[in-house]
């Protein structure tokens, strides 16, 4: 997979595209990211890459031009045909772990970051064919809304986590079917008199996966009970934790 950042500080991601797991998908040829300053295509002697708002109104708004420049480039010479370009914007769309599987099967990606006040709303209507929101707050540019994005999209390409680390089973994943995932412990048994719940110790396999799927279920109602309306339980499931929140009320 090859995906190419636009931003205005592509040194920020020098750290964490050279750690753990991005680092090993690199490494394995599985990932290529390329960054690309976007003040590089410029063609004025001050390198200007904003200017102020039409209409007025404080701050400086990124100009569309080497915007499109630089996205047409990368463009040149590739089959564009259904490549996601994704403007990172507090405006777009909520990240889900949904967006991210769909973007893990694209060969393909480009990530536009923005700064200061935002883009010039061209590169929204012209360029971008979605845009993605990491959550409902406002950041100062875009780059850290990509790092998460590359991370969460990294996780997901085949080959790339092992299987002692596989992400089938994670909160969000298809593996629990839309619910979070249960209480994990390691050792030891017992720390400062908190003991781990007996079953976990038990060694009968079946009763631990009932365990699971039941603390998955408990804590997905309690934490995200929204969520769990999309859940498909069994009768027993239903008629398990129905019990459990008329015990607690
Ligand atoms: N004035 C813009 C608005 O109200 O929508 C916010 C601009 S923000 C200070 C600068 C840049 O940070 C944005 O262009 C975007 O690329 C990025 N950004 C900020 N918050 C974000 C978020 N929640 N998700 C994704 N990108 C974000």
């Amino acid at each position: 997979m090859r995906i190419d950042i636009l931003c205005l500080f592509p040194d920020m991601f020098t750290s964490p595209f050279e750690q753990s797991i991005i680092k090993r998908a690199k490494e394995s040829n599985l990932l290529n990211i390329v960054t690309h300053n976007i003040r590089d295509y410029t063609h004025d002697s001050h390198h200007t890459v904003d200017d102020y708002p039409y209409g007025g109104g404080p701050g400086m708004i990124l100009k569309p031009e080497p915007i499109f420049e630089l996205a047409e480039t990368i463009q040149h010479g590739v089959d564009t045909d259904n490549m996601p370009i994704v403007l990172l914007t507090p405006q777009g769309k909520l990240l889900t772990q949904k967006i991210i599987r769909d973007l893990a099967l694209q060969p393909h990606l480009i990530l536009i970051c923005g700064h200061y006040e935002g883009i010039d709303e061209r590169v929204h209507e012209h360029l971008a064919t979605d845009e993605i929101s990491i959550g409902d707050y406002v950041l100062s540019g875009g780059e850290l809304a990509a790092m998460v994005m590359v991370d969460a999209i990294t996780r997901l390409i085949p080959g790339v986590l092992g299987s002692e680390e596989s992400a089938k089973d994670d909160s969000h994943s298809n593996g629990l079917n839309g619910l979070l995932e249960y209480p994990q412990y390691t050792r030891p048994a017992t720390y400062r008199s908190w003991s781990v719940p007996p079953i976990l110790l038990s060694g009968n396999h079946e009763k631990i996966a009932q365990w699971r799927k039941r603390q998955s279920i408990l804590r997905t109602a309690t934490r995200r009970p929204e969520m769990l309306q999309q859940v498909i339980l069994s009768c027993e499931e239903k008629s398990w934790i129905s019990e459990r929140s008329l015990n607690q009320n």
